[in-house]
């Protein structure tokens, strides 16, 4: 699997620096109009940059994207289809709308038994108000993450974040690395913390309510005692958090019966903790199952720990009482 890490590794640098240079020029007005378009040309541009490198390297293989490229394919949308022209041309990407859309549409096939899956920016809320996102990447065979991919450009030291963040990188069964987005040949291996009080751990979940219940993750850090206050993030940053020691615990805990977690939310996170000695299942234990298609529709929220602490966590969620809000009740 090391052509197919390369080739991953490949894509999302390049990725990385569109969405950087996106964010990076997001100004206070764009935000307070809550205006949307920024993230949605770094998503699309995103996206069309990792399948063009992919179908160059690895031309047989299909990729199963969050994005497709019909709403841009509108003849109204030609201005919009522009500016993500721009984008890829200042990246040295010379192509007309059409080949930008079928770049795209690449990453529109269905699952089946070899596919790599794209969230070609997750935390698009993080995106927007200047904080944590990723560019995931991952290769899935017969339901199995092979080979993982995080973009994280927002972490790492100060000065390594100004630089362009952190790669992190996995194959299964050979463990995981890490090294700034600046420097790829200065890479390290990711270790988990060795914590094995409770009282001691950090525990790291989502920004948004909406995505998190965060009641329960309340009642589960006063169930295990938690000294310390939990650490909000937006993406799969939080995974890329575990795996290299910063926080032993990450909970993602439905807030409605509903929403079925997407796999390019969580495969490349899964393949980047297990390899780096962490544990992760969902709510009840169950590992997660990447064979149904685009949901984990099999399982129910995720718990993602130091693997240490991973039997006194899950038996906390385990006891904690679930959100029984259906959607219907309002945001
Ligand atoms: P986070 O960055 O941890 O807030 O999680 C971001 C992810 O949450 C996004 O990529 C969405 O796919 C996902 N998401 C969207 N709506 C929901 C929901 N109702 N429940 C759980 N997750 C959601
Ligand atoms: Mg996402």
């Amino acid at each position: 699997m090391e052509k197919e890490l390369r080739a991953a590794e490949m894509a999302v640098r390049e990725a990385m620096t569109l969405c950087r240079a996106v964010q990076d020029g997001i100004d206070r007005l764009v935000l307070e109009k809550n205006d949307r378009s920024p993230v949605t040309i770094a998503d699309f541009g995103s996206q069309a940059l990792v399948c063009r490198s992919l179908s160059r390297s690895l031309p047989d293989d299909p990729v199963v994207g969050e994005e497709d490229a019909s709403a841009l394919r509108q003849p109204e949308q030609a201005e919009f289809l522009d500016r993500i022209k721009d984008e890829l041309a200042a990246r040295g990407v010379d192509a007309d709308p059409e080949s930008i859309c079928n770049w795209i549409d690449r990453g529109a096939a269905d699952p089946g038994d070899r596919f790599w899956t794209l969230d070609p920016i997750d935390g698009t809320k993080g995106f927007l108000r200047g904080d944590q996102y990723v560019v995931a990447l991952a290769l899935i065979v017969d339901g199995i993450v092979e080979v993982a991919v995080l973009g994280c450009p927002g972490l790492g030291s100060v000065e390594v974040a100004a630089e362009g963040g952190l790669v992190f990188s996995a194959i299964r069964g050979a463990g995981s690395r890490v090294a700034p987005a600046a420097d790829p040949d200065d890479s390290r291996p990711v270790i988990v913390s060795d914590c094995t009080d409770i009282t001691r751990a950090r525990l790291c979940e989502s920004v948004e309510l909406a995505h998190s219940s965060h009641d329960r993750s309340r009642t589960i850090a006063g169930m295990l005692n938690l000294q310390s206050e939990s650490v909000h993030m937006d993406s799969q940053a939080k995974y890329a958090t575990v795996a290299d020691a910063g926080a032993e615990i990450y909970l993602k805990l439905p807030v409605d019966a509903v929403y079925q977690e997407k796999i390019w939310d969580h495969a490349a996170g899964l393949l980047v903790v297990s390899e780096s000695g962490g544990t992760v299942t969902d709510t009840f234990g169950q590992p997660l199952d990447f064979s149904f298609g685009r949901t984990l529709c099999g399982n129910t929220g995720v718990v993602v720990t130091n693997g240490l602490l991973h039997e006194q966590v899950l038996a906390a969620v385990m006891a904690s009482e679930p959100t029984t809000r259906d959607s219907n009740d309002g945001p």
